[in-house]
């Protein structure tokens, strides 16, 4: 085993990448490069009729956006359906599996006996002892680990602390499968092991399986992993997270228009704190990142808070990153940007990086860029553009046509051509601003009349003259 830690994600491709998902593979990610140590991936598809190619896709886009690269080809858990399987069968040779040729129908009576009875419902251990007779030969069996029947099977857990599990509640788990498939518990253990895998940290879904997990891993003679089970994810209004609350893809907060490095703070504090910060820059949190602060209950969805930190990522990333956000979250919408286009996005980053709190909005808010000639109102600039508003901007055009095109000399003449004519400078650049943007608000005036020049400036005002 190497001495660095290894750490792994290993999502099942049977959906999108949710959130919760995103959190456990960064968590991992972060103790990865905390340590100086490796980050897998690994796709475990073992359960062929719910694993989906469109799922994979979606798992290695997803991390890839969130900015989490993993070391190495991710593993394919299937496509080690033989190994999983002869470990199985060694435990089998070594006396610490044993086969259960129990039919369906005999379990199902046993359940019920069971069910009947008030007992748990669990594996009587009826093949534990029993060797297969000549009524067995050529009958169908599965493979079974043959668990510690008594004491206890306790999970040292970074996050929860110690949970201890009665040995009587485990029976003997089905390691491979009549059809001689391997199960899921088996494929994991099998590759954690075989993978070096030092730390699993996973959901909270999966601690019970630790304890069964513990069992088949010391019947390997295995290292035992360190353990961290995170706490769930609850929707703002502290149920569980769920479709009801929306947005549970990963996918789905990309297209809203969050950047990733604002994904990885807010993901990070969702069960990580490091006293009151809450703004940590992934930087910051590689430095940072231990067990120690991982939250025991479960965190609570704040899309406001999500919305803020997108915000100050806005304002904290470079104005060519964030047109490089813009062109991508387009292209992802099939759209492109002519030159011209690109560039007056280039030029009014700044003002439009300040006032936005996602992509989608930053781009709203920059459509009047991206094409030529008069625009189409909103409600709002509509309403503002009254017969009078557009008297006035009548003669402000000609006043602003009658100077130079830059930004302060366009707001000298404004200023002036309000005075002259006995109103506030509002009334005079709101009606300028709706004509030239189609909208009531809009980064600083004069600045976007300067950038569009004076011939684009004025088919757009001309248009708004009646
Ligand atoms: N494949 C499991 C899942 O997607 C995770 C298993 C693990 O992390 O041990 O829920």
């Amino acid at each position: 085993m190497s001495e660095k830690p290894v750490l792994r994600f290993a999502p099942s491709p049977t959906g999108m990448l949710h959130i919760g998902g995103a959190r456990t593979a960064l968590f991992n990610w972060l103790y990865a490069r905390h340590t100086g140590g490796t980050f897998l991936l690994r796709i475990e598809d073992t359960d062929r009729e719910r694993s989906t190619p469109e799922a994979v896709d979606a798992i290695l886009n997803g991390m890839t956006w969130m900015g989490l690269d993993w070391d190495g080809d991710a593993t394919y858990q299937f496509a080690r359906a033989p190994r999983h399987r002869e470990v199985a069968e060694k435990l089998l040779a070594e006396g610490k599996a044993y086969r259960c040729y129990a039919t369906a129908e005999e379990l199902t009576a046993m359940r019920e006996e069971q069910k009947v009875a008030g007992k748990p419902m669990r594996y009587d251990g009826r093949w534990r002892d029993k060797q297969a007779g000549l009524a067995e030969e050529g009958k169908p069996s599965v493979v079974r680990l043959k668990a510690r029947q008594t004491g206890e099977t306790i999970v040292h857990d970074v996050v929860l602390g110690d949970v201890q599990f009665e040995n009587t509640q485990l029976d003997d788990m089905v390691l491979l499968r009549s059809d001689g498939t391997p199960t899921y518990m088996l494929a994991v253990v099998v590759d954690d092991a075989d993978m070096g895998v030092t730390h699993v940290i996973r959901g909270t879904d999966h601690l019970n399986n630790a304890a069964r997990q513990l069992q088949l891993i010391e019947a390997m003679g295995a290292a035992i992993p360190i353990y961290g089970h995170l706490p769930l994810i609850n929707g703002p209004d502290g149920a569980k997270l769920s479709k009801r609350h929306g947005a549970l893809a990963v996918e789905a907060y990309r297209d809203m228009g969050y950047l990733p490095e604002t994904m990885r703070n807010y993901l990070l504090r969702l069960g990580w704190s490091h006293g009151d910060d809450e703004i940590i820059p992934t930087a910051q949190a590689i430095e940072w990142f231990n067990f120690d602060s991982i939250g025991k209950s479960a965190a609570r969805m704040d899309y406001k808070k999500l919305d803020n930190l997108n915000g100050h990522y806005f304002r904290e990333t470079a104005g060519t990153t964030m047109v490089a956000e813009v062109t991508a979250f387009l292209a992802r919408e099939k759209r492109t940007l002519t030159m011209t286009a690109r560039q007056r996005l280039e030029m009014a980053m700044p003002s439009l990086k300040e006032r936005a709190k996602t992509l989608v909005e930053l781009i709203q808010g920059a459509e009047f860029l991206f094409t030529d000639g008069p625009r189409t109102l909103d409600a709002a600039a509509d309403k503002l553009l009254t017969p009078e508003a557009r008297a006035v901007l009548a003669t402000a055009l000609r006043a602003l046509d009658a100077t130079d095109w830059t930004g302060p000399a366009l707001e000298a003449a404004a200023r002036a051509h309000a005075e002259a004519t006995g109103v506030k400078l509002g009334q005079v650049a709101q009606p300028l601003r709706a004509a030239l943007t189609g909208k009531a608000s809009s980064p600083p005036l004069f600045e976007m009349l300067a950038l569009l020049g004076r011939e684009e400036s004025l088919i757009r005002l001309r248009a708004y003259v009646n």
